[in-house]
């Protein structure tokens, strides 16, 4: 019997290993033309000023449009991406298209907010990125400081001291930073305060877990206070109920972004809630 369940749990294992090799290959197969056949498309989510109750920022967010498989979100290929090495020239696009179009809003008399791309570590490591971010600005007419970065944690404890040289130079240009995830990862703390950061966003786990005990609720205060000894404004992810909203505005988070203020909204929706800002 014993044998009986071992061969069991072998054969599902294998099978569920199969699916995912197979899952990889449609995504990797399907990736090679995505760009090339203009299958990408920005959403953006806003993120709220606790204080004023208005539009800080907008995160843009990237969706792939694939005739077979339809709406892909990011979680499902973003990694495979990242793996074969083409999120760097994805992550041109995402760039070069953010800028685009906040620029577009721009000239259209909308209200100028700054606009959040993330960026993936393979990314940032190539040569020459720091010269691209300046590049797309550039092309697009926009700004500098209405353009973040948001890196992670894992990005950042990479090299530390390239890392910083380049975060530098993007500051000294105007562009704002970020640090994404915030707690998911593994920061030096006694690195943290030598990246010139803006914002730290505190990762949506923490958010949710947040009011459900007396750790929880301490974890989100000690994040936010720490943000702030680093000078940085603290924006909270994933919120989605107002006791999370309430907690957090008492605790003195700056911005938050979620679910209760809104999802990650297509161009024209996007527009239209820029539109009710002015
Ligand atoms: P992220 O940068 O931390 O973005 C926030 C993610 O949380 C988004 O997922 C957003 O839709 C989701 N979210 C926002 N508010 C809530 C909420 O209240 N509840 C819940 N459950 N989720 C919420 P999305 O768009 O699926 O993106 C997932 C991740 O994929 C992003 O996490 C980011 O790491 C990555 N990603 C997205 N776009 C890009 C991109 O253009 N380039 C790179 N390199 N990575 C990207
Ligand atoms: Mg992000
Ligand atoms: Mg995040
Ligand atoms: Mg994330």
């Amino acid at each position: 019997r014993a044998k009986d369940g071992g061969r069991n749990q072998l054969q599902f294992y294998t099978s569920e290993m199969n699916a995912r090799v197979t899952e990889r290959t449609l995504i990797e197969g399907h990736l090679r033309n995505a760009l090339s056949r203009g299958e990408f498309v920005l959403y953006f989510q806003p993120r709220i000023d606790c204080l004023t109750g208005r539009v800080a920022g907008l995160e843009a967010l990237i969706r792939w449009l694939q005739p077979e498989l339809g709406l892909v979100q990011p979680d499902r290929f973003i990694g495979v991406a990242e793996e074969t090495g083409r999120i760097v020239e994805i992550g041109e696009w995402v760039l070069v298209e953010a800028c685009r179009q906040a620029r577009a809003w721009q000239d259209a008399g909308l209200p100028r907010i700054p606009v959040a791309v993330n960026v993936s570590a393979r990314q940032f490591r190539q040569a020459g990125f720091v010269q691209e971010v300046f590049g797309a600005l550039e092309a697009a007419g926009l700004p500098a400081q209405y353009l973040e970065l948001e890196l992670t944690e894992s990005l950042m404890m990479q090299n530390v001291d390239g890392v910083i040289a380049a975060m530098r130079q993007l500051k000294e240009g105007g562009v704002r930073l970020s640090i994404d995830d915030f707690g998911t990862g593994y920061s030096s703390l006694s690195y943290l305060r030598r990246f010139p950061l803006d914002y730290l966003k505190i990762d949506r786990s923490f958010v949710r877990d947040m009011l459900h005990d007396k750790p929880g609720e301490a974890i989100v205060r000690s994040m936010i206070t720490l943000g702030h000894s680093l000078g940085c404004r603290i924006i909270a992810e994933g919120v989605e109920t107002r006791d999370q909203l309430g907690y957090l505005t008492r605790e003195g988070c700056d911005e938050i972004q979620g679910f209760l203020c809104s999802r990650p909204v297509p161009v024209e929706a996007a527009a239209e809630m820029l539109h009710a800002e002015s």
